[in-house]
């Protein structure tokens, strides 16, 4: 069952050639940093993903919450990565600038920040000094690198929450080893 969210405030948003790849979404106006300037639209599904290959299945799609994601309405499923990005998802649909933008430049937003599907990989050849060439889930991050983003409000709170409870399973794991939080095991 899919849902149709309200409409954006997209007739500030335009699809142009991207130097990152095929098309992007482009600001007609300046938007000032902090600024949440729109809601991401499209159709919400809930569907769980399980191996790397039910990733490939809807490249486009953006995962907004645990096993939920958006088939993004235009201009949004032309909405490029970056991994010096200039927006982020402030929350499960709105979508912040996390930087000044001047008119007519290219909004991106880095894929890694919200995506929760641990096997997700990605080649990524954005031109970012700061390209880190295979992006993947929030989970790659390392602990230091995902505080300075959670810091700067760039993580979307449902990603940090998942973030948060894979760093608590680390540790258990690390604590006690595999074997003691297996099925079956006698921990009462
Ligand atoms: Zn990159």
């Amino acid at each position: 069952m899919s849902k149709q969210n309200t409409p954006s405030a997209d007739h500030n948003l335009y699809v142009g050639d991207s130097c990152i790849h095929g098309i992007g979404v482009y600001a007609r106006q300046p938007i000032s940093r902090g600024n949440a300037f729109c809601y991401l639209t499209g159709h919400v599904r809930h569907q769980v993903y399980v191996t790397e290959a039910d990733g490939l299945l809807h490249p486009n799609e953006f995962c907004i919450g645990q096993d939920l994601w958006l088939d993004p309405d235009p201009p949004f499923c032309s909405l490029n990565h970056s991994c010096e990005p200039n927006c982020a998802q402030l929350d499960n649909l709105a979508l912040a600038a996390i930087d000044d933008i001047a008119p007519d430049t290219e909004l991106t937003i880095d894929y890694s920040r919200s995506e929760l599907f641990e096997p997700w990989r990605m080649r990524c050849s954005c031109g970012s000094p700061k390209c880190r060439n295979v992006i993947a889930s929030v989970h790659a991050f390392s602990g230091e690198h995902f505080r300075v983003l959670s810091n700067m409000n760039t993580i979307p709170l449902f990603a940090a929450i998942a973030y948060e409870s894979h760093l608590a399973n680390k540790a258990l794991l690390a604590a006690y080893g595999p074997a003691e939080l297996s099925v079956g095991s006698s921990a009462s």
